[in-house]
């Protein structure tokens, strides 16, 4: 039994995820985003939403002690632990569009919406499904003008997050492929499941 899952640099992950269990997604290296979805196993019509959860946690900055919420207003996770304690919920997922429009390349280049797709497929999600992700150790900084701009993450090796799921979830994951949310260098990330009890499910 591996307990470490590992999602290698520019790739994506999808699992089921049951109600009480422990989701842990590490950065292994540091300077590493994951960019992560959720989805009600039961009924793909329900999705994590970062209207409403920055409506319902009153803040654009999503750590611990927060929930991330659904579009129809139910909890998905709790967030347990942030030991980073920078994450996005502002940016829809890399996709090939954003290297041609942000980094005038035509060429192929891999991308979370693309890693998220073909991951998810196989659970009947399609690309316009694939809603904002939650932009774990992503370093998005805004001006009160409201100017944005992405900085490499503030991670270092080994910080992690951990989720409690609050409701049976099909969650999709990614190490991600954009350049400049991640320092110039794309790093695995790693992830742990366990009970609520903190055993190591496979
Ligand atoms: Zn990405």
């Amino acid at each position: 039994m591996n307990a470490i899952h590992v999602i290698h640099p520019q790739t994506g992950s999808a699992f089921e995820l049951k109600k009480g269990e422990i989701l842990t997604v590490i950065d292994p290296q540091g300077q590493q985003v994951c960019d992560m979805v959720l989805f009600n196993l039961n009924d793909h019509k329900e999705k994590i939403s970062s209207g409403k959860t920055m409506d319902f946690e009153e803040s654009i900055l999503i750590s611990a002690g927060h929930y991330l919420w659904s579009n129809r207003s139910q909890k998905m996770m709790a967030i347990k632990e942030d030991t980073n304690g920078r994450n996005d919920f502002l940016l829809a997922p890399c996709s090939p569009e954003t290297f041609q429009i942000m980094y005038d390349k035509q060429d192929y280049h891999p991308s979370c919406l693309d890693n998220l797709h073909q991951n998810l497929l196989k659970y009947g999600i399609g690309i316009d499904d694939i809603p904002t992700a939650f932009n774990i150790f992503m370093n998005v900084q805004f001006s009160k003008s409201g100017k944005l701009k992405v900085f490499p993450p503030t991670s270092k090796a080994g910080d992690l997050v951990r989720f409690e799921a609050k409701m049976d979830l099909l969650v999709g994951l990614t190490a991600c492929s954009a350049e400049d949310s991640n320092g110039g260098t794309f790093k695995p990330i790693h992830y742990v499941i366990t009970d609520a009890e903190g055993l190591i499910n496979p």
